[in-house]
Formats: structure tokens, C-alpha cells, sequence
């Protein structure tokens, strides 16, 4: 398509054989090209269905490590932890940042299981904080996501202000979220699943658009799709080129 000349980065994607989906390296690659994407963040899938398991999601970190090896210029890695695991947990973040290479960590409290006041989590966020790492977390608004409230990330944000924290999947569209996220330096709003061209054009007229990033959540949608929504907003070039690649390069700038 001519108009997406801008080769982007995705921060949101998936692989593994997961609960729901599968992610596939091959496929991703493929998908990546077609919507002109040349790096993507890479996180385990989520394992299981909501059975709140208490495993450490290593071996899916290993597994992304290694395709980051193999595939350096696409590639960044992020570790999956979970910290309803406890101790193992806060092992295995100290792992990916000193020996995997993780560049940041991807959390979905709602499907695995645990609060944003979980003691192990808040240890984990401490590490985070030493390592200078990302924190890519899932938000949602409906009775399964209550523990990922985009209004409970931002307090985290608050609370940790060494972290920078990208809250997935628009923080669900909350103003509230919006409003207090751009008041913080250390948040920004991942675009998946729940925007449209009408909210990422709003979204740039009230607050900017310096916080918003390009992301697909691939598996569970579509880097080409996700991408048009973007390119469909209206946005100056400036502004696309921003959200569809320079926010992300700036945030990973250690
Ligand atoms: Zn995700």
C-alpha cells in the first residue's frame, strides 16, 4: 500500500502454542513484511486458561531469547513473568534482565492470576527499576480484567517511576487513563485491539502525539490491520511517524 512508507515497529506480538492461540515466528515475519513492520517486541503467549498456575513461563523465555538471537534485527525481546509464581518469579525477572537480554517484561495480571498488589510484583517493578527496563502491560475494563484496570497501571506508574510502563491495548480507551497517564513522564499507550481510526485521531488532538504506539497483539489481531488504523486516522506524517516507529525507538534508548 503506497502510504505506508514509514517501516515501523511493533511492540505488542506473541509467540508460542498458547491457551487461545498460537503464535508462529514464520507467520509473524510474513505479517510484519506485508504491513511494512521491520522490528517487532516479542513475549511468550499467554499458556494457560485463567487457572491462576503459578509456573514462571522460563522455558517460553528461553524459547524467545533464542529467536532474538536468531533473528537480531527483528526481534526484541520481552520475558513474560509472572508473579503469581512468587519467589521463582522475582528469579526469573532478575534472570531475563541479566541473562536473557530481555529488553523489557510483558504482564497480564487478569489471565495469570495475580493483583497489582502482589508482594512479588512490586519486588519484580524494584528490579525493573535497577535494570532500566520496559514494562508492557495488558489493561482491560471488564470483570475478568478488573485486576488490570488502566487506572490501577497508572497508579503503578506512580508508584515506580524508574519503570516505563506502555499500557496495551489503548488502556481501553479510558479519558481518565489518558488524562493521568500524560500527566506522568513514564507511560505511553499501546494502540491494539480496542482503537479506531476515530479514537487515535482524538486521541492526538487532545494529548498529542508523542505517547501513543504502534502495536498488534499478534497473535489475536493483525499487524496489516492494526497498522491501517493508524494510517486511516487523518494523522500528519509527523505524527504517523511518530506513533509508528520514533516514540518506541526514543522509549527503548537506555
Ligand atoms: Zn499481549
Amino acid at each position: 500500500m503506497k502510504n505506508q512508507s514509514i517501516e515501523g515497529i511493533d511492540v505488542h506480538c506473541h509467540v508460542g502454542a498458547g491457551a487461545r492461540a498460537t503464535g508462529a515466528v514464520g507467520e509473524l515475519l510474513k505479517k510484519l513484511k506485508e504491513a511494512n513492520v521491520a522490528k517487532c517486541v516479542v513475549s511468550p503467549i499467554q499458556l494457560k486458561e485463567y487457572n491462576f498456575e503459578t509456573f514462571t513461563y522460563a522455558e517460553q523465555n528461553d524459547a524467545v531469547a533464542s529467536l532474538a538471537k536468531t533473528y537480531p534485527e527483528k526481534i526484541i525481546p520481552f520475558a513474560r513473568i509472572n508473579p503469581g509464581a512468587g519467589e521463582a518469579a522475582l528469579d526469573e525477572a532478575k534472570r531475563a534482565f541479566t541473562k536473557l537480554n530481555a529488553v523489557g517484561i510483558k504482564l497480564q495480571p487478569s489471565v495469570d492470576g495475580y493483583s497489582l498488589s502482589n508482594y512479588t510484583l512490586l519486588q519484580v517493578l524494584e528490579e525493573a527499576e535497577k535494570y532500566n527496563t520496559v514494562v508492557l502491560i495488558h489493561t482491560g475494563l471488564n470483570r475478568i480484567d478488573a485486576v488490570a484496570h488502566p487506572l490501577a497501571c497508572i497508579d503503578l506508574a506512580r508508584q515506580f517511576k524508574g519503570v516505563k510502563f506502555i499500557l496495551a491495548h489503548a488502556a481501553s480507551l479510558l479519558q481518565d487513563a489518558y488524562e493521568q497517564g500524560n500527566l506522568l513522564p513514564n507511560v505511553w499507550f499501546e494502540t491494539s485491539i480496542h482503537s479506531t481510526p476515530f479514537t487515535i485521531s482524538n486521541y492526538v488532538k487532545k494529548y498529542g502525539d508523542s505517547r501513543l504506539l504502534f502495536g498488534s497483539d499478534y497473535p489475536y489481531s493483525d499487524p496489516f490491520i492494526e497498522r491501517l488504523k493508524i494510517e486511516r486516522a487523518g494523522l500528519s506524517e509527523s505524527s504517523k511517524r511518530k506513533i509508528l516507529l520514533e516514540n518506541t525507538e526514543r522509549l527503548f534508548e537506555k
